[in-house]
């Protein structure tokens, strides 16, 4: 199987609606697909792990990466891997923006790092911190 994790940059911030209507149809689509992971918001700022079959991933990365309502997507993660790591999840979620989830421990080490405020600065490494806080955490 295959492991992506891309970030990108929302065209116009998303709403709670729009948030909630995104993951709602993908949480759907990837169930049927046997796709699992994890999306990441934050100030308009998205990191998304896909996980799954190899071309299944590759395909519905190429849908994603030609919706109009984010841009700019740069892959920081692409690696075969034996297992899914949040092989429960058709997509989880989280908005960093929410001040109730700084009480997670972890949470202020990461997100009060100068470059955590833009995923765009995120290596492989960070990337992987930040989901394996949320799978231990959440
Ligand atoms: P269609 O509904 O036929 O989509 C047709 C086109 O319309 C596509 O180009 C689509 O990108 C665009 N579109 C759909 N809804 C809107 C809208 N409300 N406003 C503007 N354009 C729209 N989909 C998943 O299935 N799984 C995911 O994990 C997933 N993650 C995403 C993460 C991000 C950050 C974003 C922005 C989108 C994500 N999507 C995800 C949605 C994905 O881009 C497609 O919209 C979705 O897969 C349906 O595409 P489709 O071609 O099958 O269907």
């Amino acid at each position: 199987m295959l492991q992506l994790v891309y970030v990108s940059s929302a065209t116009t911030p998303f709403s709670n609606a729009e948030l909630l209507e995104l993951l709602t149809k993908s949480r759907i689509k990837n169930s049927k697909l046997g796709i699992t992971g994890m999306l990441l918001y934050k100030d308009g700022n998205f990191m998304q792990l896909l996980e799954g079959e190899d071309n299944t991933v590759r395909q519905l990365f190429e849908t994603i990466s030609h919706d109009p309502r984010h841009h700019n997507s740069i892959v920081l993660i692409d690696e075969p891997a034996e297992t899914a790591y949040f092989g429960d999840w058709s997509m989880g979620f989280r908005d960093l923006s929410d001040k109730s989830l700084e009480t997670l421990p972890g949470f202020s080490q990461i997100l009060n790092r100068p470059k955590a405020a833009e995923f765009q600065k995120f290596d492989g490494n960070d990337c992987w911190e930040l989901l394996k806080m949320f799978k231990d955490n959440c």
